[in-house]
């Protein structure tokens, strides 16, 4: 059997090497190793590929959501709700842009922000909702852009994790994930569902003047030359990587296939134990492209569990281990343990198995088993 990895960056490179190695020579030849034309085009192919009029590259998706925000003219102290279960990128643009985040809970199947819970965490101060497709799995986006709606909220989807999903609406259209609210991010960092090798980034919206004025303050701020009419940021996706993306975008669809291959077989192996809880998945199947496949384990003791597979040569991962209201940077004398119940207790039970474009049955089959067996002698 193959080495099992968390993500096989690797496994998948060789498949495509041969165009890639050409792209990047292409960039070292020419030089252009800013602003080349691989990125003008990654920029066309990345909008029709989603469906969206304005793509933004940038240089990593944690700029990319503060940029976002950057360019909706947020006021400091203007409130913000997101989720307790995310990466901390989320939380961190917001505080450092001196926006006061508001942490809410999420659904204790699919790990999205609760919608319920956003409506009570709103008040006049709340200017913006940034739900996060966490794990590859669209958040309810009909329900929170109603909300924003009803309030008059910016919507800012944080996509990092789920380039490829697309949300379905309850009348049976469909739109790619982040291409529904107001302005989305993305992140290409190398293990994402689109990764590319190194940093990179990228902004969507639909809005024309936004997207103007977004490209502005990636840059400085600078609309013409030299001349600097807001305060900008230098953040920008290299030719090298837009190069790799370019390449790497004609894939995903076949990417984000492998992982719901896998997930699916995952699913079979876990069917109906009654200490391991598979994914819920919420509408139809294109709805999520597991970014990560995370179980939760009932009366387990998920440490254990987690040092037991990584004994048998299984890597795994807790995301996330920690609440964000609990965290030192984002304590807040407002926050209320009652209010976060399911985050409380999904960083006690969750666990993210191995899951990338290049698993194997065998390695899927070994993985399920050795869970199996020590979930079935220790609970
Ligand atoms: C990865 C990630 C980010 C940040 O992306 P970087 O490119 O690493 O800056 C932001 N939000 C979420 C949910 C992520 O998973």
């Amino acid at each position: 059997m193959k080495n099992i990895q968390m993500v096989d960056l690797k496994g998948q490179y060789q498949k495509i090497k041969d165009h890639v190695d050409a792209s990047i020579f292409q960039v070292l030849d020419t030089t252009a190793y800013i602003n080349g034309p691989q990125v003008h085009e990654f920029q066309k192919n990345l909008e029709s590929y989603l469906g969206v009029k304005h793509v933004i590259p940038c240089a990593n998706g944690t700029d990319a959501l503060q940029i976002a925000m950057m360019g909706l003219d947020l006021k400091p102290g203007d409130e913000v709700i997101t989720a307790d279960f995310t990466f901390a990128a989320t939380v961190e643009v917001i505080a450092l842009l001196q926006l006061t985040p508001v942490l809410v809970d999420v659904d204790p199947k699919t790990f999205n922000i609760d919608v319920e819970a956003i409506k009570k965490a709103i008040t006049p101060k709340t200017k913006a909702i940034v739900p996060v497709h966490l794990f590859g799995q669209c958040a309810n986006m009909e329900a929170i852009m109603g909300i924003a709606k009803a309030h008059n909220l910016y919507v800012i989807e944080d996509n990092a994790q789920a380039i490829g999903a697309t949300y379905t609406y309850s009348d049976g259209t469909k739109a790619k994930v982040g291409t529904i609210g107001h302005v989305a991010s993305t992140s290409f960092f190398p293990s994402k569902n689109l990764g590319c090798y190194g940093d990179g980034g990228a902004i969507f919206t639909n809005d024309g003047a936004l997207a103007h004025k977004l490209r502005g303050i990636v840059n400085h701020g600078m609309y013409e030359r030299y001349h600097h009419d807001v305060v900008g940021v230098n953040s920008r996706l290299d030719s090298i990587q837009a190069a790799v993306l370019n390449t790497k975008l004609t894939h995903l669809e076949s990417y984000n296939a492998a992982r719901l291959k896998a997930a699916n077989a995952y699913d079979k192996a876990f069917e109906g134990h009654e200490h391991i809880v598979t994914p819920f998945r919420e509408g139809s199947v294109d709805n999520h492209v597991f970014h990560q496949y995370t179980l939760k384990v009932k009366e387990v003791n998920r440490d254990a569990l987690v040092k037991h597979l990584n004994e048998n040569g299984i890597p795994c991962g807790v995301y996330y281990p920690i609440p964000l209201h609990l965290q030192k940077a984002y304590k807040d004398v407002r926050y209320k343990e009652e209010d976060f119940t399911v985050t409380n207790q999904l960083v006690k039970e969750v666990i993210s198995l191995p899951m990338h474009t290049e698993l194997d049955e065998e390695q899927i089959e070994f993985i399920t088993s050795t869970v199996i067996n020590f979930v079935n002698k220790n609970s």
